[in-house]
């Protein structure tokens, strides 16, 4: 069984103590490749540094909407820069976050819109931070048009998973869907396409509900895949055919 987390910020001062531990235990488990976003321009060195310590390692750079405060519009310039030098697998972490107050809409608007087009214009794929705003996101994916990539932890409608789906889009599926409350995103789950899922932990955050108040990482992906199995009515091997297939597919992986 071969696994892809496709969203683990494993950059993270959280992983210092025990970065290469995790790393030999979720080969172990088979989970064999992770998928680094960005979250601003002050974390992309530390994620060009780990991502050439291994092939499994797979570099994703954007600016993340929550650090808003931390992004100039040089960095769009910089990313421009990154994204042709550095070539990694996808823009982001990137999006609209209308969950959290006091992040300027406007200004996150302006990044976005920009980093939609840089997306494009590279011919990379998107990972979208989408909270609270999957209307606006869809929005902008269509106006700006020729884009492809995933709505990372998705936690939306059924008919906003049908719209994203509709355009080629994929969904994030983390931890959340382990949570007996999360009854609305388990039923969605449970009837998506296969070719739209890709596995994710977002680790060190979102820990499954087996992991409850604990740093996430890489070895819960999975118990996702399992709990995915279950709610479609299928194997966890079946789950990870899919969704490496999937993730290879979007990322350019081998
Ligand atoms: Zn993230």
């Amino acid at each position: 069984m071969r696994l892809i987390d496709s969203h683990c910020h494993f950059d993270a001062p959280d992983f210092d103590p025990d970065r290469e531990q995790l790393v030999a235990a979720m080969l172990r488990l088979g989970v064999t490749d992770l998928v680094f976003p960005a979250v601003a321009r002050s974390n992309w060195d530390a994620i060009r540094r780990f991502a050439t310590t291994s092939s499994r390692f797979h570099a994703s750079y954007g600016l993340h909407p929550v650090y808003l405060d931390q992004h100039a519009d040089t960095h769009l310039q910089e990313l421009e820069h990154w994204l042709r030098v550095y070539q990694p697998v996808a823009v982001g972490e990137c999006g609209l976050d209308y969950f959290l107050p006091g992040l300027d809409v406007e200004r996150q608007l302006v990044l976005f819109v920009a980093q939609l087009r840089l997306a494009r214009d590279f011919d990379l794929p998107l990972i979208i931070h989408a909270r609270r705003s999957v209307d606006h996101v869809l929005k902008y994916l269509r106006q700006t048009g020729g884009l492809r990539g995933v709505i990372h932890s998705f936690a939306g409608s059924q008919q906003q998973a049908d719209q994203l789906v509709g355009m080629g889009f994929m969904l994030g599926i983390g931890g959340t869907i382990t949570y007996e409350r999360a009854r609305r995103l388990r039923r969605i789950v449970a009837g998506l396409p296969d070719e739209c899922l890709l596995l994710e932990t977002d680790a060190p955050d979102q820990p499954d509900s087996g992991w409850r108040g604990k740093r996430n990482d890489p070895t819960r992906l999975p118990v996702i895949a399992a709990e995915l199995a279950r709610l479609r009515d299928t194997s966890s091997l079946q789950v990870a055919e899919i969704t490496t297939a999937n993730a290879r597919r979007l990322f350019g992986l081998t």
